[in-house]
């Protein structure tokens, strides 16, 4: 068994896991790994950062709050789906969001 920093509370799964297997155990394994999943996603489908255009175009009467809502809602079910690609374009999404938020 690697040595591994992060370890998901809900299933056990570890950023170990991950890096050999590619794979996240559930959907919270999203969060509780995200230092070591991130980069990967990040790395894997660089270009997903470029997308935010046209959802800013789709903005409609949605608060943030609720597009962050629906965003992580979203997330949650890729992840779950394992649909990585998918759940990378909407992290950006909601990081986005999130920092247009602070500012
Ligand atoms: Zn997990």
């Amino acid at each position: 068994m690697a040595e591994y920093k992060q370890k998901c509370n809900n299933c056990g799964h570890t950023d170990a896991d991950f890096v050999s297997t590619g794979f996240l155990g559930c959907t919270d394994c999203f969060t509780a790994l995200a230092e070591t999943v991130n980069p990967v996603l990040t790395r894997m489908f660089g270009h997903a950062t470029h997308m935010g255009k046209a959802a800013s175009e789709a903005d409609g009467d949605y608060t943030t709050a609720e597009r962050l809502a629906m965003l992580e809602a979203e997330l949650r079910i890729a992840v779950r789906n394992e649909r990585y690609q998918d759940a990378a374009k909407i992290k950006s999404q909601i990081e986005k969001l999130e920092s247009e938020a602070e500012k």
